[in-house]
């Protein structure tokens, strides 16, 4: 799997696995797991914590590039900067919230994955 296709899933908010199922069922909720593959979105206890290191940090270089732009340009008034970006900084990261889950959700696949399963383990029976 090539790492544009899994960005490419992760932008649609699909399965990194099958980019079939959706990854969330509301704004702020996900699935347990992909209706294509089975595939288990939360790998275990603070898994998402990464997703919120890639809202951060994207947050805080669009903060930072649009507040010397701004601010060199003169495109906003001095006064109006600090509610402008202060805005920004904090709707920005409630709308790519999921993008954020997504995107760390792909990353993770695309450097630790998890393989498809076959037919043979669907046939394997259960160990007791
Ligand atoms: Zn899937």
């Amino acid at each position: 799997m090539s790492l544009s296709t899994v960005l490419y899933r992760s932008l649609r908010l699909r399965c990194p696995r099958c980019g079939q199922g959706k990854l969330f069922r509301g704004r702020f909720s996900m699935h347990a797991t992909c209706d294509g593959c089975e595939y288990q979105y939360d790998r275990g206890p603070g898994y998402f914590l990464g997703s919120i290191y890639v809202n951060y940090g994207l947050t805080s270089v669009l903060v930072v590039v649009g507040y010397f732009t701004l601010f060199f340009t003169g495109w906003l008034p001095r006064g109006a900067l600090l509610w402008t970006l202060g805005g920004f900084s904090i709707l920005f990261p409630l709308w790519f919230f999921r993008y954020a889950r997504s995107l760390w959700i792909g990353f993770d696949q695309y450097f630790d994955p998890v393989p498809m399963p076959t037919d043979r383990d669907a046939k394997r029976e259960p160990t007791a």
